[in-house]
């Protein structure tokens, strides 16, 4: 396999020769660098790439070119590698046209000429690209490979927490056998009986899991799912961004610091395609990204991660006690749900039954190849679901949006309306909801309510994505801690009834703002009653609840 390229494109042959150099003084090793003097030469050559199926890690371009600019070669350059990293060259008089590009072609970085010192300017920025890129690109190693059925359930949860995560696989799809020489191969050189109970997960060393359970994979993938010690000082329930944000801190405070998720870090953040809101990231950045810088952040404090679903918590004494669904038990001075919620299911006949064979709730990125060049459609008007068509609009050849409402103002932000209207290929149906689905092994068609003509049209479509609204996941703590009618938890001065502290509370004092009404366990993000659902938010409450488990801590232990 060739290595990835470094595309630099400059029409000042000096600086385009001293700009190769530095690229490849830092990564020949691992890509090659090549250039080209001008945006059209540019793009000749990235056809050419194309062809000979080579792959592109970055291009790194001067924007002021006589011909074409370097944002008018990003737009077309990126149409044939759309997971390529972008940086635009800029002198300081053409910062507001880079700024202005980071939407129009999607620019990842631009850096201001000249960059030297590179060790300053220019590797750390590339550095972080190219390990991102890196993380997202499909995998084209020998690693884990995934044989399955594009309809089955199963291999798309296979497939979903494998890729959610980061753990490198091959999907090899049985179905295209007759044109795929790759899965031919592999399907030739097993037993009949395996190919008849798919899915099957074939490891590195030989191993083959047969229908795994996603326990079984995550032991197997790597991922650690026993814990280290029976006794920690904070055990954290849940692992998106307010339950990272409290492992960080809490680790990084000194406290010995365990955080069980059930799936993957990053929670629903780590599901969003693209958070342009977060603060210091102007480009915005995947959900994924966030989630892998985060985790790598955990793990330099010590945060001990493990790949398991807590069932249940009782309390003995001082102690509360974490049962995780293989019957494991580990214990702590406090607990911090941060367990985040998940989305409402839609109701309608022949929804349940083909969830996981076309119909998918949230955005399903791994699913997103398999959709290149059909119909796309998305329900939901919220930020999640205008990230989801924005992101499906790369691949489909078209994404219809189903809104029930008669506007998308009340529930989305407005970059990402103005993102949606601009993008040709997406198609917003407002008063619209899906009513049943139909389909034998995988989705073929959806009926489609409007509520304005009461009209129901019955439309052809393999893919449905569902984000219509959340669910706290709080049925695993059964009656241990309050909650409102919804199930969110309650916290601090809401557990206060006519100035009375809640029911068995022991401490001589209120519960403090993030706590339960059970002293010691703790509660931040969306699952918490009243919480705003972002990720800085979530963030910030992770971060600030470590104080209040320091000022219980200073009491009980
Ligand atoms: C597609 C999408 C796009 C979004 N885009 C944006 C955006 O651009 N900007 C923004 O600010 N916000 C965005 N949001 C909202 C944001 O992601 C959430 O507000 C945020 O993730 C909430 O963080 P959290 O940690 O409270 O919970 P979650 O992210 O929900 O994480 C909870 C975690 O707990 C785990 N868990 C649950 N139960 C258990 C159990 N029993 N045992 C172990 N683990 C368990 C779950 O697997 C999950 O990983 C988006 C949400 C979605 C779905």
């Amino acid at each position: 396999m060739p290595r990835p390229v470094l595309l630099t494109v400059d029409d000042d042959p000096e600086v385009l020769r001293a700009i190769e150099r530095d690229l490849r003084r830092k990564y020949a090793s691992n890509f090659r660098v090549l250039r080209a003097e001008s945006g059209a030469a540019a793009l000749d050559l990235v056809r050419e790439l194309k062809v000979r199926n080579n792959v592109v890690a970055l291009f790194l371009i001067d924007q002021r070119m006589p011909g074409v600019s370097g944002v008018e070669f990003l737009a077309q350059a990126i149409q044939h590698y759309p997971d390529a990293k972008r940086v635009l060259l800029t002198a300081y008089a053409d910062t507001d046209a880079a700024i202005a590009a980071i939407n129009e072609a999607g620019i990842n970085h631009y850096l201001l000429k000249p960059w030297h010192p590179p060790e300053e300017n220019l590797y750390p920025v590339l550095d972080e690209l190219l390990e991102d890129w890196e993380s997202s690109i499909p995998p084209q190693f020998e690693g884990i490979r995934v044989l399955g059925n594009r309809w089955s359930p199963a291999s798309h949860n296979i497939k979903d927490f494998l890729a959610r995560n980061h753990v490198p696989y091959q999907w090899l799809d049985v179905e295209t056998g007759a044109t795929d020489k790759e899965v031919r191969e592999v399907v030739a050189l097993l037993d009949e009986a395996e190919t008849r109970h798919l899915p099957l997960v074939i490891f590195p060393d030989g191993l083959r899991l047969q229908q795994p359970t996603i326990a079984e994979l995550a032991e197997h993938a790597g991922l650690k799912t026993r814990a280290t010690q029976t006794f920690y000082d904070l055990a954290i329930v849940g692992g998106g961004p307010a339950g990272l944000a409290a492992a960080v801190y809490g680790a990084s405070e000194g406290l010995r610091t365990v955080m069980v998720e059930r799936e993957a870090p990053g929670g629903q953040a780590g599901m969003s395609s693209r958070i342009e809101n977060y603060l210091g990231f102007p480009s915005g950045l995947t959900g994924a990204d966030l989630a892998r810088r985060a985790v790598v952040q955990a793990r330099r404090f010590g945060v001990e991660i493990l790949s398991a679903e807590a069932t249940e918590v009782r309390l003995d004494g001082s102690y509360r006690v974490l049962k995780l669904a293989d019957g494991a038990e580990l214990s702590c001075h406090a607990l911090l749900v941060a367990t985040g919620v998940q989305w409402r299911k839609l109701d309608a006949p022949g929804v349940e039954r083909l969830t996981g064979a076309g119909i998918y709730y949230g955005a399903a990125m791994t699913e997103a190849m398999s959709t290149r060049d059909e119909d796309v459609y998305v329900v939901g008007g919220a930020n999640s679901a205008g990230q989801a068509a924005m992101y499906f609009s790369k691949y489909a050849r078209r994404v219809v949006m189903l809104v029930r409402g008669s506007s998308l103002g009340a529930s989305m932000s407005k970059y990402l309306i103005d993102q949606l209207q601009a993008t040709p290929n997406i198609h917003i149906e407002f008063n619209s909801s899906v009513v049943e689905a139909h389909g034998d092994n995988h989705l073929e068609a959806i009926s489609v309510h409007c509520s304005v003509t009461n009209e129901v049209n019955k439309v052809t479509a393999n893919s449905l994505f569902i984000m219509i609204g959340a669910a706290p996941n709080t049925d695993w703590l059964g009656k241990i801690v309050e909650r409102d009618e919804r199930g969110f938890i309650l916290s601090g001065p809401l557990l206060m009834r006519d100035g009375k502290r809640p029911k068995g509370w022991t401490l001589d004092r209120d519960p403090a703002l993030l706590e339960t009404n059970v002293p010691g366990i703790f509660v931040v993000g969306d699952v918490r009653h009243g919480s705003v659902k972002r990720v800085a938010s979530g963030v910030g409450e992770g971060s600030v609840a470590i104080s209040f488990v320091h000022q219980y801590l200073s009491k009980v232990v």
